[in-house]
């Protein structure tokens, strides 16, 4: 992977449409997991405890489940794979791979690199399709686990479906993360993080930053920064130098985006910039849309209670922290937040008080490092475990116990009582 790693990105930014560089961040971080996948020695060693009586002692390991699976969303086409297989794998499964089909060449590419790198024919296996290979995934008796990442509808299917058939299944759902500004906040810093976190990619990742909670009586002056920043977004083909947003993944996933911000006007937040109708130069039948921004958005619109998975950043303005923690901790997605300050202790009491999986503080996309796993809470993640680290050690392996004696060749005779340890 590390060789191959520009070709990889670019497969990426010609089928999804982020631009390279991004892409290049997306298979560097795939990276990171296999290379903590390389430490499986370390993370399957078990339990011993000497002498629990007399002659026994106890012991536990991970043992592998078997053939597990893992269906993946289109818009991270290598670091979402690799969030499972190289774990799934090196923990001594065989891993089934059905990626989205709307980009399915790196996953093939990930195959031929595997193969390339000795992996027996059987342990690394990709099935292209889409519901049906699902369903035929969750149907078979010999596919152990499912790890599943994409929208929250279909997550929710995979996991009564999966458990409904006694496997074992991890469920990762969308999202809508908020960045909370507060007043005494870097201001420049929280704009560029905002501008970034919400536009990065055209704002199709689950752990973009698609609401903006402004705190206090900065809001007028952090807008206009934005709208600024906004307006002015280079969108091109993502292979073009200097681009800092491509296009939209399909034409469909653009009119849903531009739906959304038809009802954002019904519902009557303040459009500020408008992304609808974007043309660039000489690529005019490209699936572009602006960056798009609104202001007064209110907790009641579908703007700010859905996901848009695009390039749009809804603006709210609240009275204080305590307003900010209410309005998130009461959202139905828990994925990512963060929060902007220099408080420390506001930092603090946050981290304790939000009711999100992943939190960052002046860090506006806090996807944790490989060897701390990744996951949100609520309807962002059904099932027990967060991808990768050592809970995706947990996820692909199961606990054997053991308990040994050896014992001297005087005869006992049989044993009743329920064995203690005395
Ligand atoms: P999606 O739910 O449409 O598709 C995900 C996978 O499910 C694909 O492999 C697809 O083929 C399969 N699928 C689609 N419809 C199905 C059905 N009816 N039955 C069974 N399988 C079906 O998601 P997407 O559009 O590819 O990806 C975007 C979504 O993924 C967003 O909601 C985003 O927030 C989410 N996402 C979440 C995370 C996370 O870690 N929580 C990470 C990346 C993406």
């Amino acid at each position: 992977m590390n060789q191959h790693r520009d070709e990889l990105a670019r497969a990426i930014t010609a089928e999804h449409g982020k631009v390279f560089s991004d892409a290049r961040g997306e298979v560097d971080r795939a990276i990171d997991v296999v290379e903590f996948a390389c430490g499986i020695p370390h993370l399957l060693k078990g339990g011993f405890t000497d002498q629990v009586s007399t002659g026994i002692d106890n012991w536990t390991f991970r043992q592998p489940l078997g053939v597990v699976a893992g269906i993946t969303p289109f818009n991270f086409p290598v670091m979402v794979p690799a969030w499972m297989f190289p774990v799934a794998i090196a923990a001594g499964n065989t891993f089934i791979l059905k990626p989205s089909p709307i980009d399915p060449t790196p996953s093939l590419m990930l195959a031929e690199l595997m193969r390339e790198a000795g992996i027996p024919n059987g342990v690394f296996n990709v099935v292209q399709g889409d519901k049906e290979a699902v369903d035929a995934l969750l149907d078979h008796p010999d596919v152990q686990a499912v790890s599943f990442v994409g929208s929250t509808p279909i997550a929710n299917y995979v996991y009564e479906t999966g458990a409904r058939r006694g496997k074992r299944v991890q469920a990762l759902g969308g999202a809508k993360n908020h960045l909370v500004v507060m007043p005494d906040a870097d201001l420049d810093k929280a704009v560029d993080a905002l501008i970034g976190a919400a536009y990065g990619s055209a704002g199709e990742r689950c752990m973009a930053i698609s609401v903006a909670l402004l705190v206090g009586d900065i809001a007028d002056e952090v807008i206009a920064k934005l709208g600024e920043r906004a307006k002015s977004l280079a969108v091109n083909d993502g292979l073009v130098s200097g681009v800092e947003m491509g296009p939209i993944v399909t034409d469909a996933a653009r009119q849903r985006i531009s739906g959304y911000i038809d009802t954002g006007v019904a519902e009557g937040a303040s459009l500020l910039v408008d992304g609808r109708g974007y043309r660039v130069e000489g690529r005019e039948s490209g699936f572009f849309l602006g960056a798009t921004l609104f202001d007064h958005v209110t907790p009641e619109m579908r703007i700010y209670r859905e996901e848009i998975f695009g390039p749009v950043l809804a603006c709210l303005r609240v009275a204080n922290f305590d307003e900010a923690v209410r309005l998130i901790n009461a959202h139905e997605f828990g994925n990512g937040v963060s929060l902007f300050t220099r408080d420390g202790n506001a930092a603090r009491v946050f981290g304790r008080r939000i009711q999100v999986g992943m939190v960052g503080v002046n860090v506006p996309i806090p996807v944790p490092m490989a060897w701390h796993g990744f996951g949100g809470w609520k309807k962002s993640l059904f099932g027990d475990t967060h991808a990768y680290g050592e809970e995706g050690v947990r996820f692909y392996t199961r606990q054997k116990s053991i308990m040994q004696r050896w014992p001297d060749s005087t005869p006992k005779g049989a044993e009743f009582a329920m064995p203690v340890a005395h």
